[in-house]
């Protein structure tokens, strides 16, 4: 492997934001281990990125299981000797309003969105701390900067990942560079975890406009880009009729 190739850890590959940064990182020559649960997703990825100068490692994975994702990072370290970007995307949004009382998708987001980010930090920053070299990125939302009528549990995990992402950010010595970024409304499956028909259809129209995930992996790409010494914090990325 040439030198600049990194050892990339994305969660939430199987579609989507995650499953176009994989592609990204994989056409820039890098070696990504592509991980969710549904490995067929992944499967497919690895077979239609088989050309590019890179690799996608299909990995299974649910990041609410904190021993699985602290196993995953220790496998990748152990394989190919460090571990140089873990990008935490894997994310639900099941919106609902308050008044719903919709409990348990509120602690699924809880588990995925926050300690699903949690335990993917918990897992990979002992390694990176040794090596005094990384990159962690978190794929927040413009949820973490406002909240919006139907996502206020949504909107209090994205501003918890955006905080425990800032805080990691300013404790991480300067090898290790931090950043998150946050997508507006993005052409992809995220929407389909909405059960509750009142938020249904509120985002049929809030989600009218739309960029494309390899958008956000642009923005991804960038920040992973970038030369030693320089941190990009963050980046907020939406369509241009988002208000
Ligand atoms: P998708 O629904 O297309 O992708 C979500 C990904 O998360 C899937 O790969 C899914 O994989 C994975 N995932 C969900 N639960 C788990 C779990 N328990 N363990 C492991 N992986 C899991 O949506 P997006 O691509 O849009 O979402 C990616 C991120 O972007 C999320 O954090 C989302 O909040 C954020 N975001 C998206 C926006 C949008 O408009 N689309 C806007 C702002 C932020 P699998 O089911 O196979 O496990």
């Amino acid at each position: 492997m040439p030198t600049t190739t990194r050892i990339a850890l994305v969660t939430g590959a199987s579609s989507g934001i995650g499953e176009a940064v994989a592609h990204r990182l994989a056409a820039e020559g890098h070696h990504v281990v592509a991980a969710a649960r549904r490995t067929d997703r992944l499967a497919a990825l690895a077979a239609r990125t088989a050309d590019l100068p890179g690799t996608v490692e299909p990995a299974a994975l649910d990041v609410t299981d904190r021993a699985a994702v602290a196993a995953l990072v220790d496998r990748t370290v152990a394989e190919h000797g460090r571990l140089d970007v873990l990008v935490n995307n894997a994310g639900v949004m099941p919106l609902s309003r308050l008044d719903a009382l919709l409990t348990d998708e509120w602690d699924r987001m809880i588990d995925v969105n926050v300690r699903g980010l949690l335990h993917g930090i918990a897992a990979a920053l002992p390694h990176m701390l040794r090596r005094e070299r990384g990159h962690v990125v978190t794929v927040a939302s413009v949820g973490a900067h406002q909240v919006s009528p139907t996502a206020a549990v949504y909107c209090a995990t994205k501003y918890a990942a955006r905080a425990v992402t800032e805080g990691l950010r300013l404790e991480a010595p300067p090898g290790i560079r931090v950043t998150t970024v946050s997508p507006g409304v993005v052409e992809t499956e995220l929407a389909t975890t909405i059960t509750d028909p009142v938020a249904r259809e509120a985002m049929r129209a809030y989600r009218a406009h739309a960029i494309p995930p390899e958008a956000v992996a642009d923005a991804v790409a960038y920040a992973i880009g970038q030369p030693d010494g320089v941190d990009v914090n963050e980046i907020v990325v939406r369509p241009v009729q988002q208000r």
